[in-house]
C-alpha cells in the first residue's frame, strides 16, 4: 500500500486554480499559473500538502493600497475605455476575482514566510499597478496590499521589495514613495516599458541586452547594502522570469542558469540574515511558455536549496 503523501518542501506554495486570468491567445500566459502548479507535482517537487489555498483579499485588505474609486469600477465593470486600455487586458468579472485571490495568495504567502522563513505565490508580482489606475496587465497590487496587511496585523514593521522582473517597478515605487518603512529596489532594462518610472529606494538600470555577470554585478552589491542598513523583517521577491534572453517583452540577456542563479543569491543574502522571503511570479513571456515555466519553477528550487542551507530557527532566530 503508498503511503500517505506527505509534504516534500520545507514551505508552503500558495496557488489557487481561479488565478487564471483565461486570456486566450494574449501575451500573458496566464494558464502559466496552472502550468507551474502541474509542474511541481509532476516533477515530485511538491505534494499536494505542500499547497496552500488562498481565500480572496478582503475588501479592507485592497482597500489599504488601491482608492476606492478604482475598487468600485472594478467591482462594477465601470472603467473608462482608456483604463482598460492602460491595463493591456480585457476587463472580465473573471480577471477581478483572479487579482483578489492573487492579493489574498500574496497575504497567505507572507504570512507563511513569517512562520516558515520561505513562502511562494505562484502568482501575483503585480506590480504596475498604482493606487488610482492599473497598467500593464496590472489591476491590484497583490504584494502591496500584502504588507499592508502584515504591518496592520502588527506582524511586521519594516518590509524591503526586491523586484527582478525586467520591467521596472513603478507601481511599488509609487506606492512607498513616501513611506520609510518599505525599502524598494528594481532590477530592470532601463530602455523599456515603463516609459514613467517613478524613483524606487534603489533603480538599478540596466543597459540593453546586459548578461547574466553585469547583471548579478549590479544587484548583489546594492542588495547587500540596502539589507544591512535598512534591515527589513520580511523581503518580498517579485521573481521576474522576463529579463531571459529569449522574452518578447523584455532586451536582456540573461540565461536560465542566470536568473535562477539571481534568485538563489538573492535569497541567501536575506536568509543569511535571518530575514524572511515571500516570492511573487511577475512577467515571463518567452516565445515557448514551457520556457517562462521552467524559469519560475527554478525559483522554487533555488528557495528548496537556500531553505536547508539556512534552516529556519537559525534563520529566523538566530
Ligand atoms: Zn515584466
Amino acid at each position: 500500500m503508498l503511503r500517505p503523501t506527505k509534504e516534500m518542501l520545507p514551505f508552503k506554495v500558495v496557488y489557487h486554480e481561479k488565478y487564471d486570468l483565461n486570456l486566450g491567445p494574449h501575451v500573458f500566459p496566464s494558464q502559466k499559473f496552472r502550468l507551474i502548479a502541474e509542474a511541481l507535482i509532476a516533477e515530485k517537487i511538491a505534494t499536494a500538502e505542500d499547497f496552500a489555498k488562498p481565500d480572496p483579499a478582503g475588501d479592507e485588505d485592497i482597500l489599504r493600497v488601491h482608492a476606492p474609486d478604482w475598487v468600485r469600477k472594478l467591482k462594477t465593470g465601470t472603467l473608462s475605455a482608456r483604463e482598460v486600455m492602460l491595463l493591456e487586458i480585457p476587463y472580465s468579472r473573471e480577471l477581478v476575482d483572479a487579482v483578489w485571490l492573487a492579493a489574498g495568495g500574496s497575504i497567505l504567502a507572507a504570512q507563511c514566510a513569517l512562520r516558515d522563513g520561505f513562502a511562494a505565490n505562484l502568482g501575483g508580482g503585480f506590480h504596475h499597478a498604482y493606487p488610482n489606475h492599473g497598467e500593464g496587465f496590472c489591476a491590484i497590487h497583490d504584494v502591496a496590499v500584502a504588507i499592508r496587511r502584515l504591518q496592520a496585523d502588527g506582524a511586521i514593521r519594516k518590509a524591503m521589495v526586491v523586484d527582478t522582473d525586467v520591467h521596472h517597478g513603478n507601481g511599488t515605487a509609487a506606492i512607498f514613495q513616501k513611506d520609510p518603512s518599505v525599502f524598494t529596489i528594481s532590477i530592470h532594462q532601463e530602455n523599456n516599458y515603463p516609459a514613467h518610472k517613478p524613483p524606487s529606494s534603489i533603480d538599478l538600470n540596466m543597459m540593453d541586452r546586459a548578461d547574466d555577470e553585469e547583471y548579478l554585478a549590479a544587484l548583489l552589491p546594492a542588495l547587500q547594502k540596502a539589507l544591512d542598513e535598512f534591515r527589513p523583517e520580511l523581503l518580498f521577491y517579485i521573481g521576474g522570469a522576463d529579463p531571459f534572453c529569449e522574452d518578447q517583452l523584455g532586451g536582456l540577456s540573461l540565461t536560465k542558469k542566470g536568473l535562477m542563479e539571481r534568485d538563489r543569491r538573492v535569497f541567501e543574502e536575506a536568509r543569511r540574515r535571518g530575514v524572511p522571503v515571500a516570492t511573487a511570479l511577475a512577467g515571463g513571456y518567452a516565445r515557448r511558455v514551457e520556457d517562462t515555466v521552467r524559469i519560475h519553477v527554478n525559483t522554487i528550487l533555488a528557495a528548496r536549496d537556500v531553505a536547508g542551507q539556512f534552516p529556519v530557527s537559525v534563520a529566523l532566530r538566530g
